[in-house]
């Protein structure tokens, strides 16, 4: 079973998409280009000492029919034509410093486009589509609140409430669908919003939710 699908208790058949989103797990096929983009940057910061490294200066100055799989292998990571130069560094102090700076932004943009490429599919997963269209935690993971609470959040949005089909406890309907729900419930009139608020009136509220910072107010004060 998917250790995922083992981590939130579902049926061994249950989609992860959702669970991934929220919690800002990349992808499969994401965490592959991420580790052959620290791949190639690792190769090019080999020193001339190595036996990888004294090939370098041949494998990207050579005609490319004689630089053997190295073009292949570099552009068979999907982030790397966003580096524009392959960052250099000295020390390990360095190569921290550069993948802050370059290497986390290249790959958290590469993760956004991937993401906006799966939200702006016709087909797309629904209830992908109703969660934040941005990279990151979603706050119902981390804002206070009971488990309870929390539960049901998690629920919604991995589309398992109702769980079965059941009739509605409020009125006469014989099945209670989300979107009967959010009419039956007057979700949108409670908040006041339009009915028409995009995805549809409850997700559309929970994402406004705000960012939950691990910092808190009376320490960031005292850091100011
Ligand atoms: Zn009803």
């Amino acid at each position: 079973m998917n250790v995922l699908v083992w981590a939130f208790g579902g049926h061994k058949a249950a989609s992860t998409t959702v669970f991934i989103h929220l919690t800002n797990l990349p992808h499969m096929g994401e965490r592959i280009d991420m580790i052959r983009l620290k791949s190639n940057v690792r190769i090019t910061m080999l020193p001339q000492s190595t036996l990888l490294g004294s090939m370098i200066s041949h494998l990207t100055t050579a005609p490319i029919s004689t630089r053997f799989q190295w073009p292949r292998i570099l552009n068979s990571c999907k982030i790397w034509p966003s580096i524009n130069t392959p960052p250099k560094y000295t020390s390990y102090q360095q190569w921290i410093d550069v993948n802050d700076k370059k290497l986390a932004p290249a790959i958290l943009k590469y993760r956004q486009q991937q993401l906006d490429i799966s939200l702006a599919t016709a087909t797309g997963n629904i209830l992908l589509k109703a969660c934040r269209p941005s990279i990151g935690i979603d706050p119902i993971l981390q804002i206070p609140m009971t488990t309870f609470e929390r539960s049901r959040l998690l629920r919604w949005r991995m589309g398992w409430l109702p769980a079965r089909r059941v009739p509605c406890s409020r009125c006469d309907a014989n099945h209670a669908s989300r979107n009967h729900l959010i009419d039956c419930l007057r979700v949108a009139e409670k908040f006041n919003i339009a009915p028409t608020s995009s995805p549809n009136p409850l997700d559309y509220i929970i994402n406004l939710l705000p960012k939950w910072s691990i910092i808190s107010p009376s320490i960031k004060r005292a850091n100011t």
